[in-house]
């Protein structure tokens, strides 16, 4: 095992305590996913996820991956940020925030909630509410 990666995992009973609480089995390839997902404040996409949790000697497929991922996002555990229709990247903090996303690197990096104002938002269409605003403000690198 790679020691700096496993120096940089949620602890293993954290991760159990988590799961349970939000009704998911606390299964090894899940727990593993989650000590790398929860982590740290972060935004990974499946691919970096699988990197990681191989690389601390767990055997797990990209589907097993794919699915934890499906489930934890169910059960609220993570959000699923979707950028352009096709990169999808998985943030464990679920409490509302919003995002820059760097055109150049990719990477995303949060922004407090309160950090943006929104002075008025349109009606929504008859029968419906809002419920979220999620708002992803590009930027490149200078
Ligand atoms: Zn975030």
């Amino acid at each position: 095992m790679d020691t700096s990666i496993s120096r940089s995992l949620a602890p293993r009973e954290h991760v159990v305590t988590l799961l349970e609480r939000h009704g998911v089995t606390a299964t090894q390839q899940r727990v593993e996913v989650g000590q790398v997902l929860f982590a740290c404040p972060q935004h990974l996409s499946a691919d970096q996820i699988l990197e990681r949790v191989m690389a601390i000697g767990a055997r797990v497929s990209k589907a097993t991956i794919y699915n934890t991922l499906n489930l934890f996002s169910e059960r609220g555990l993570v959000r699923t940020l979707t950028i352009d229709g096709d990169r999808q990247f998985y943030d464990p903090t679920t409490t509302p925030h919003h995002h820059f996303y760097n055109v150049d690197t990719g990477e995303l990096t949060d922004i407090p909630a309160d950090a943006v104002a929104l002075s008025a938002l349109p009606t929504p269409p008859a029968g419906t509410a809002h419920e979220r605003v999620d708002v992803i403000i590009r930027v490149r690198s200078t």
